[in-house]
């Protein structure tokens, strides 16, 4: 059964949160970022969690995968 929460940053984040997810890593350049280097995962209500290129590149797998599987039976998703 696929899931619809994806570990970033020891944080269980639902997929359908997520409204959109950078595809280059954070630089700012000021010396007390703790995100550089990370990935923008951006949720809803300007919230932003922070994640590893491996991080990045499972929960964008695990989005297509979920898109693509709108036809799972909803009673399966408890
Ligand atoms: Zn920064």
């Amino acid at each position: 059964m696929p899931s619809i929460l994806c570990l970033i940053d020891d944080k269980h984040v639902p997929l359908y949160r997520v409204m959109w997810v950078s595809a280059v890593p954070h630089f700012c350049g000021a010396e007390d970022c703790l995100c550089e280097g990370l990935y923008e995962v951006r949720l809803e209500q300007d919230e932003s969690v922070w994640a590893k290129r491996e991080e990045r590149d499972r929960l964008l797998e695990a989005i297509e995968h979920w898109q693509g599987g709108l036809d799972v039976d909803e009673e399966d998703w408890e």
